[in-house]
């Protein structure tokens, strides 16, 4: 089957490393195969994800020569390609699933959950503690008329795993590692997990290279294509760039931002150092994307948070 990869930016603020370097990871494992790239606009919080900045993230994109075959100015036969646009496709997903008994709605606050005596995992997440899980009609009705509910959907007591391209396998409990999920929040916006399974699959997108804060994302997103019978893709989860406090790389690191980036250096010293923290390029010389295809190995990726010497990005080698 013909790869297919993808780049999914949130665009809620100018491109930073982190994102740089997973859009350069897509791109190379799919170009190396021979395979297309698409760029999606995960904008669904229209809120916090202004066009501008997809529009910004697509330029940004272009000057570093990551290209992509459909998407945003490509155009292409699987649009629109900004989620805000996509919502159609979600509600009738969701529906699908409501009609199955799958889906409920809950009413807690985000204050009301973290409070709940629900275990909070190692990574700081809380497991959904069942709160509105069995409601009676009668109960939905009456909270409703104060409140409008977020949807979650229903998981069994079930282990769902998968064998990462890059980490190898990994495997959670749906009901005790993470609870029953939203699908749509109370704000009517549909869920990240609900959306991407939806997008990558009506794709045709074969895998997906994204960041590792999201490999926990996977066993989820692995039983909606199962609950909605859709084929899922493969899937290789990139180390992250942690900032040389060992801070993890935010939007808000305003030297990892392009706006501070690209008027100091050409597209080819950043691809360069990229490359060389991703350790598949033995010094951090420039190099264009279409050069690194040579060069680039998943093996080589290191498996842990990569930290940016200090000082590494400051001037051009
Ligand atoms: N939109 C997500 C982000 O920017 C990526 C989602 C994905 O790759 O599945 O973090």
């Amino acid at each position: 089957m013909p790869t297919v990869g993808r780049f999914a930016p949130s665009p809620s603020g100018r491109i930073h490393l982190g994102n740089i370097f997973c859009c350069l990871l897509a791109w190379l494992s799919a170009r190396q195969k021979g395979g297309r790239v698409i760029l999606r606009i995960e904008d669904l919080d229209t809120a916090r994800c202004p066009r501008w900045y997809g529009e910004q993230m697509a330029a940004d994109l272009r000057w570093l020569g990551l290209t992509w075959d459909e998407g945003p100015e490509a155009g292409g036969s699987h649009g629109p390609y900004w989620q805000s646009e996509r919502t159609a496709l979600y509600q009738a997903a969701l529906e699908q699933l409501e009609a199955r008994g799958l889906v409920h709605p809950c009413f807690c606050t985000r204050a009301e959950l973290h409070a709940a005596s629900a275990p909070h995992r190692e990574d700081g997440q809380t497991v959904y503690p069942g709160t509105c899980r069995s409601l009676t009609p009668a109960q939905v009705e009456e909270r409703r008329r104060t409140r409008s509910p977020a949807l979650r959907l229903r998981v069994p007591e079930e282990d769902w795993g998968f064998t990462d391209g890059h980490l190898g396998v990994y495997t959670e409990n749906l009901a005790r590692d993470c609870g029953d999920f939203l699908l749509r929040r109370s704000d009517g916006l549909f869920a990240y997990q609900l959306a991407v399974v939806v997008d990558d699959a009506a794709m045709g997108v074969t895998e997906v290279v994204r960041g590792a804060d999201l490999l926990d994302s996977t066993p989820r997103q692995l039983y909606l294509y199962h609950l909605l019978g859709l084929r899922p893709p493969a899937f290789y989860h990139a180390p992250l760039l942690l900032a040389p406090d060992g801070r993890r790389l935010s939007k808000r690191d305003a030297d990892a931002g392009l706006d501070t980036l690209r008027p100091r250096m050409t597209a080819e010293e950043l691809l360069g150092k990229l490359a060389y923290l991703g350790g598949f390029h033995p010094s951090a010389a420039p190099r264009t994307a279409e050069e690194l295809l040579a060069e680039f190995d998943w093996d080589r990726v290191p498996r842990r948070d990569v930290r940016i010497p200090n000082g590494f990005f400051n001037t051009a080698s």
